[in-house]
């Protein structure tokens, strides 16, 4: 029996999310006692294993193809689904990547399976693992079983599962090339240049202070009061997705599973309601202060420091008590 895990790459090295989904799919080959299987794809996935080979894994396959040369979601999907049926996996296990979101589901569903996505937590219901995965953003979570109809997909949340997990190995795993068909007709869309990252992120990831704005500051002409919060206290201004969506921070200072991890010595979370895809992205904090009117936000879960009011009371009363220590 085998739980295969779909590997990406990052530039030249393997993705800290595929070294996630390695971890994830430890537990899961551990609770079915499956043999554990790193796959990767490209035009020369050869190439591509030499990293992973040095941890301990019952094997790799190598899919290589000249159409994998750049990504596609047809030429993926295609080119697994051909994998999955040679190889046969109880589970296939992918990390958290546009790349998933975008090609995994319609895999999954050419084996009349649905995708797990998003899975934060595996557990055991009479010897059978459970995915743990956040619904209603994030206000509820979802246990779900894994029968024995194989094969099941499963894409899990970015920053849940360590990625330094894998024990190393003297012993090379084995690796085995799959061989697959794609026809050009298989391939009808065209890749263009990645988009660059923005000049903004290196002041996020490096900032020992962080103030984060969410949808709880109302309006972009409030932004102005976190600015404030952030250069009394030496750091920079981060945002929630729907900030940044708005257009009222650009993109680089979306922290989150769809933007940047941090982890600061001190994050301010301004009307934060604090989803699981804004968590995983700045749980690494040392202290987290949270200011959120609902005291039942899932930010408070997290907090080290939560205050239950308004932020435009809060934010006003902090800048006045910095002003004051500065003065005394
Ligand atoms: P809301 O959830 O609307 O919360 C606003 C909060 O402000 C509420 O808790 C409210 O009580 C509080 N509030 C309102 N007024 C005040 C006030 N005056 N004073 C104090 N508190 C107040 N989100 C991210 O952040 N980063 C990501 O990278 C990300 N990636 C995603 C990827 C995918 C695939 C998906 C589906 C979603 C992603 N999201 C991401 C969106 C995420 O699910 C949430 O929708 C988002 O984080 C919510 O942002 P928010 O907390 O600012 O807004």
């Amino acid at each position: 029996m085998r739980v295969l895990v779909i590997t990406e790459r990052q530039g030249d090295a393997v993705s800290r999310m595929s070294w996630e989904a390695l971890a994830a799919g430890r537990q899961f080959a551990q609770i079915i006692g499956a043999g554990l299987f790193a796959v990767a794809v490209g035009n020369d996935a050869l190439s591509q294993v030499a990293e992973i080979s040095k941890k301990k894994l019952d094997g790799i396959y190598a899919v290589t193809h000249e159409f994998l040369a750049s990504y596609t979601a047809d030429g993926y999907a295609r080119a697994l689904r051909q994998v999955v049926e040679r190889l046969c996996p109880r589970i296939v296990v992918f990390p958290h990547t546009y790349r998933t979101r975008d090609f995994a589901p319609k895999l999954a569903a050419s084996f009349g399976q649905s995708l797990i996505s998003d899975v934060i937590g595996i557990g055991v219901d009479n010897a059978q693992p459970v995915c743990i995965r956040p619904i209603f953003q994030g206000k509820l979570h979802a246990e779900v079983l894994l029968d024995a109809n194989a094969p099941q997909f499963v894409s899990v949340q970015s920053g849940i599962f360590r990625s330094d997990t894998q024990e190393a190995t003297e012993t090379p795993a084995n690796v085995e090339a799959v061989e697959i068909s794609l026809d050009p007709a298989d391939i009808r869309v065209s890749t263009q240049e990645p988009l660059r990252e923005t000049k903004g992120e290196a002041g996020l990831a490096h900032a020992r202070v962080i103030v984060a704005v969410g949808r709880g500051i109302k309006d972009p002409k409030h932004i102005a009061l976190a600015k404030e919060l952030a250069e009394a206290l030496g750091g920079e201004v981060g945002a929630s997705r729907p900030v940044c969506d708005n257009g009222w921070l650009t993109p680089d200072r979306q922290i989150g599973s769809s933007g940047q991890t941090v982890s600061p010595k001190l994050y301010v979370a301004l009307g934060i309601s604090g989803a699981i895809q804004h968590i995983v992205g700045m749980r690494g904090s040392e202290t987290i202060i949270a200011v959120n009117k609902d005291p039942d936000a899932p930010i408070f879960d997290i907090a080290t420091y939560g205050v239950v009011g308004d932020l435009f009371e809060v934010v006003p009363a902090l800048l006045k008590a910095l002003k004051q220590s500065a003065t005394t």
